[in-house]
């Protein structure tokens, strides 16, 4: 890679020895990179105020050489977000989808892949700027950063056998296989999900909705609880672990009162979760 002209959004920043900056970056046209910041502690003239979590950049980067990360030599402030910093649940959920970016976009991704995650994260972030995120839209958030990354679930057929899930009761949701399963395919029930079609319809319009209105999509608690659920496994099926900032937002939500409270979750688990 020569000289890189690109926008970027900075996903994480973490310094390095005594006065550089490793920052990962999500790039519109091959999605994430790392590069060094050289001296962008030492010298305030540089980079002064550009290298701050959630900022929109517009950078030059030399590419690596052998054995060498690649380098940012100038960066120059498109849009920082600022309301992300200010409030609390805001700036956790901006975090949380960063981290959620940061572990699941690939390095040198499809062009018009990458071109779109890219501007999901712009979208996503300038939304929770604009507004204190309620629990309803940081599961839709979350269901779509998980759709941006090419790991959208099916919500409305059965992923076995392609007929659509229908039915008032519960029903089961594979989640390594990532969909319902209609009452013929499901034959073992032991570490499935259950899940109301209500909820995958509810779920499905949030994929489908604009960014902008997603505000409007409104589900009762129990129906909520379900879709917590649902989303938060399939995040830890592709994430493999629990991320720091989800946990820091977990603990927002609760003390906030808006989380529905683990006895509400469990009450709608029909089987055991492996
Ligand atoms: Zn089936």
């Amino acid at each position: 890679m020569a000289t890189l002209r690109s926008e970027a959004l900075i996903l994480r920043s973490v310094d390095f020895g005594e006065s550089d900056r490793i920052l990962h970056l999500l790039l519109p046209d091959q999605g994430r990179l790392t590069v060094i910041a050289k001296g962008a502690r030492r010298s305030l003239k540089r980079f002064s105020g550009t290298l701050d979590l959630f900022n929109h950049l517009s950078v030059q980067v030399e590419g690596r050489r052998r054995n060498s990360m690649a380098r940012l030599e100038q960066a120059r402030l498109i849009r920082g977000f600022a309301p992300l910093r200010v409030d609390p649940m805001r700036f956790a959920l901006g975090c949380y989808l960063l981290e959620l970016l940061d572990r699941l976009a690939p390095e040198g991704g499809v062009r018009a892949d990458m071109q779109q995650l890219f501007s999901f994260a712009l979208d996503a972030l300038q939304w929770v700027a604009a507004r204190p995120p309620d629990l309803t839209q940081r599961t839709i958030l979350e269901l779509r950063a998980l759709d941006a990354l090419g790991l959208r679930p099916e919500l409305r057929d059965c992923v076995r056998c392609k007929r659509e899930v229908v039915g008032e009761g519960e029903q089961v949701f594979h989640v390594a296989e990532g969909g319902p399963l209609c009452g013929t395919c499901a034959v073992s029930l032991e570490g499935l999900l259950s899940v109301h079609v209500g909820t995958l319809r509810a779920l499905q319009q949030g994929l489908s909705l604009d960014l902008g209105v997603i505000d409007r999509l409104s589900m009762g608690p129990s129906a909520l609880a379900e879709a917590r659920r649902l989303v938060t496994r399939l995040q830890h099926f592709h994430v493999g672990m629990t991320l720091q900032s989800e946990r820091f937002l977990d603990r927002l939500f609760r003390e906030s009162g808006i989380s529905p409270s683990p006895a509400e979750t469990l009450s709608s688990d029909r089987f055991p979760v492996a």
